[in-house]
């Protein structure tokens, strides 16, 4: 039986993630099977809940090996073995699911689907890369042999159909701990977290080390403490002991789709959609220029505005380096009005020459510098007429301040679903 839940937390409080913990509880007489899984959907979409991560766990009854996921009270094992239906599941998860979930709130729209099949990876591909219809997605659930029941706008279940649909072929983990109840919206206290990112070599994306600051703990008054991420489960485990502060009420170890850059497709400069996440190649046609607010903006090949936004702090230092000519490979979401590619991580392929003016043109006669006639209108030699073009100025080559190669944005802007270099490099 696969059980997938979304769109079920708000800004204000919930988190989907922690409701998996109590549908835990409440399918107490079935197993979990493999570890429970957090996928996150195309983070383009304007209508998506903070970080726009739907859940998924299979239940049945284990029989084989089993892998420590997770502790609530007691140990919770993943099993490998068979699935098992449980007729009234719906009902039950149901009545979990509003207990938990912020329905009374605009814009959280729970979906649940309780089903013995799993959807085709389509369902999964284009929930990550695209828009897609709810209506699609209720054909798709009309044809599985599944129960599903939808709150609000029941958009929630594209999220849910998605996440049952992904297949991990790439994929990292997350520990995520929970709160006790008690301290839900108070001040979080965490220490060790820079120690956890110093000594554990393949987690990701937990501390900011040039902007000071944290990434593991939401700044929302949600359930959980933190969440740290990356490749191996036993690494993320060592964050219990590591990190300390307040005790933990429960925690548990997800499979996640992050850090895959899976919302990547690949495009062309002049055919990129609003809303979806490219890979394209260019060059800078224009200087890099910052607006007030501090967001940077250069074209590529004169038809699509990049953009490096505020939040991206650092990063806007090497963006503002660029210079036409250069030869870019960039990776970023799609913004509609106007249409801007939001950069997420860049390649320098190629730096182009940067000349610098030294002097005006000489006289090939008189061997005299010429004069400027006027603003880009050309060059003449006072003594004896000749002309030369804007072109013919001298120059000389200056050293680049900017090295080929990657650059992404900082930790602290980071979306969920991008790949770190970390990660681009390993391979
Ligand atoms: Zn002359």
């Amino acid at each position: 039986m696969l059980l997938a839940i979304d769109d079920t937390d708000s800004r204000k409080g919930m988190c989907t993630t922690f409701l998996i913990t109590e549908l835990l509880r409440e399918f107490d007489e079935l197993d979990l099977m493999d570890h429970p899984r957090l996928v996150r959907l195309n983070p383009n979409v304007p209508w998506k809940t903070r970080g726009n991560g739907a859940v998924v766990i299979r239940l049945g009854n284990g029989v084989e090996k089993k892998d420590l996921v997770g502790f609530d009270g007691k140990e919770i094992f993943s099993y490998t073995g068979e699935y098992v239906d449980t007729e009234d599941a719906l009902e039950r998860a149901l009545k979990v699911v509003e207990r938990w979930s912020e329905t009374s709130e605009e814009g959280t729209n729970p979906g649940l689907i309780i089903s013995n099949e799993k959807p085709p990876y389509e369902m999964y591909q284009e929930a990550v890369k695209d828009v897609v219809k709810l209506e699609d997605t209720i054909s798709a659930l009309e044809k599985m042999d599944c129960r599903y029941t939808g709150l609000g706008n029941k958009r929630g279940l594209i999220g849910a159909l998605a996440a049952m649909a992904w297949i991990p072929s790439d994929h990292t983990y997350e520990l995520i701990t929970y709160r006790e109840q008690h301290r839900w919206g108070t001040k979080r206290k965490l220490n060790g977290i820079v120690r956890f990112d110093k000594e554990t070599e393949h987690s990701f994306d937990s501390y900011d080390h040039e902007e000071k600051q944290q990434a593991v703990a939401p700044r929302s008054p949600c359930p959980v403490l933190y969440g740290v991420r990356g490749e191996r489960p036993k690494e993320l485990l060592g964050a219990l002991n590591i990190i300390e502060g307040e005790s933990i009420d429960r925690w548990l170890l997800f499979k996640t789709n992050q850090a895959t850059d899976e919302h990547i497709q690949e495009s062309k400069v002049g055919e990129v959609k609003p809303w979806t996440s490219v890979h394209i190649k260019g060059t800078v046609t224009s200087l890099p220029k910052t607006i007030p607010g501090g967001h940077v903006f250069f074209d590529l090949d004169e038809e699509l505005t990049a953009a490096a936004y505020e939040p991206t702090k650092r990063f806007r230092e090497i963006v503002k380096k660029l210079i036409p000519g250069d030869k870019l490979e960039l990776y970023g979401g799609i913004r509609e009005e106007p249409l801007t590619l939001n950069i997420e991580k860049m390649k320098v392929v190629e730096l182009s020459e940067k000349k610098v003016k030294v002097a005006n043109p000489q006289c090939p006669d008189c061997k005299k510098r010429m004069s400027s006639i006027g603003k880009n209108a050309g060059f003449r030699c006072r003594k004896c007429g000749t002309r030369a073009e804007e072109f013919d100025i001298e120059t000389k080559l200056v050293e680049r301040e900017l090295e080929e190669g990657y650059y992404e944005v900082p930790v602290c802007a980071r979306r969920h679903l991008s790949k770190p270099l970390k990660r681009v490099l390993l391979v």
